[in-house]
């Protein structure tokens, strides 16, 4: 695949561009999300591939591969292991990294980035990882010292939200004399242990999820976005400094709002989402298929924030959540063609005991679309 250098955008000096990793996971099939009982639409297919009925034509189906495919039985620890602590160690070294959460609501994002108590997510995980290294980084040399802080934010509405300073208004972005991305008013909170962020970040995250999943409610269309900054110095002259910044997305739900009945104020805000969503689309693209030229960072509040974390010499993962269910199945496809690296169509039905006529499965998707453009909500 062709590498391009941006023209002009925040590749921290470097001319390199990296891509951004991949990674797709197919959260377990749900009986309640399955109203008439057809049984999933999507299956795995080995470890990079997976394949989801043609609605088209029922006697096709479409296979797709990526960097990496989590099949519903993968593990949180799996997840964890495979996608994201391979670019931890680059923090410590004063290079950028971003994790993202993509997919429809319902589809396993915050389930993927934060967890339970019980099956704790990518965020706890690299939050335990990064003071783990710095513990054995200070044991094995003591050249420099570390120290660690957070912040947490929320764009929503192409506005960006202190959530450590609940009531703050919309801060600004800027880029200092060396092209790194700074939010000044910003909350930044020093950390020296997991439980000290436990302390901080449970609360906020709180406070931000406890609304139900259903369908439009504010969590699922903002950005939850957290920022862990390590800043390492040196003990003795010359006293350098580096900074690494991690970044922990879980996004807003990548659902056609169109199809839901949104009406004024509402289709305001899903139109503002799907700015920032829709530009971070192209960006992605335009890092990894080099087609376009410029890489839009600027175009939204997301991808500016992120101008310094994603591509360059930035370390970047995208985490596509899909729900099997044939309810997810347009917003299934369309975030598909988005992550996946290629894309065959095969001549042979999806063989499931369960699975619908051919003719069945257009007509009723057809009916549903349109019951769900005309009921609002
Ligand atoms: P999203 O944040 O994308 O809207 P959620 O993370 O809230 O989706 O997931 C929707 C529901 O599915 C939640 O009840 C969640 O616990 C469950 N879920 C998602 N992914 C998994 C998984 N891999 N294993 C078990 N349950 C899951
Ligand atoms: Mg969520």
């Amino acid at each position: 695949m062709a590498q391009r250098v941006p023209v002009g955008d925040a590749s921290g000096g470097s001319k390199r561009t990296s891509r951004v990793r991949v990674a797709v996971r197919l959260r377990p099939y749900m009986d309640k999300q399955d109203e008439k009982g057809e049984g999933p639409c999507v299956r795995g297919l080995g470890s990079q591939k997976l394949e989801i009925i043609n609605w088209r034509n029922a006697t096709e189906t479409l296979q797709y591969q990526f960097d990496v495919f989590h099949d519903e039985k993968t593990t949180q620890q799996e997840v964890f292991l495979s996608s994201v602590k391979p670019v931890l160690p680059h923090i410590l070294k004063g290079q950028n990294a971003s994790v993202f959460a993509y997919g429809p609501t319902g589809a396993g994002k915050t389930h993927t980035m934060l967890g339970s108590q019980e099956q704790p997510g990518v965020i706890p995980r690299a939050v335990r990882e990064v003071f783990h290294l710095v513990r054995t980084e200070e044991k094995e040399q003591d050249d420099w010292e570390y120290s660690v802080g957070m912040s947490y934010l929320e764009i929503y509405n192409e506005k960006v939200l202190d959530l450590l300073s609940p009531g703050s208004q919309d801060l600004p972005i800027r880029e200092d004399k060396d092209r790194n991305i700074i939010i000044p008013g910003l909350t930044h909170v020093p950390l020296s242990s997991f439980s000290d962020f436990d302390t901080h970040f449970i609360p906020a995250s709180l406070n931000r999820t406890t609304a139900s999943t259903k369908l439009n409610q504010r969590s699922s269309r903002s950005h939850a976005i957290l920022l862990i900054k390590v800043v390492r110095s040196q003990r003795s002259p010359p006293r350098r400094q580096q900074t690494g910044k991690l970044y922990l997305v879980d996004l807003a739900g990548s659902e056609d709002n169109r199809r839901t009945g949104n009406q004024g104020i509402r289709l305001k805000e899903s139109g503002a989402i799907n700015l920032s969503l829709f530009t971070l689309s192209k960006v992605v693209d335009s890092l990894n298929t080099g087609v376009g030229g410029r890489v839009p960072y600027r175009d939204s509040k997301l991808t500016r924030l992120l101008q310094d974390s994603l591509g360059g010499s930035a370390h970047s993962v995208m985490i596509t959540n899909i729900a099997p269910e044939y309810k997810y199945y347009f917003d299934t496809f369309t975030a598909l063609n988005f992550a996946a690296k290629s894309r065959q169509i095969v001549n042979q039905p999806f063989v499931r005991e369960t699975v619908v006529a051919p003719v069945t499965v257009a007509g009723k998707r057809a009916r549903e679309e349109k019951e769900a453009g005309g009921s609002g909500e």
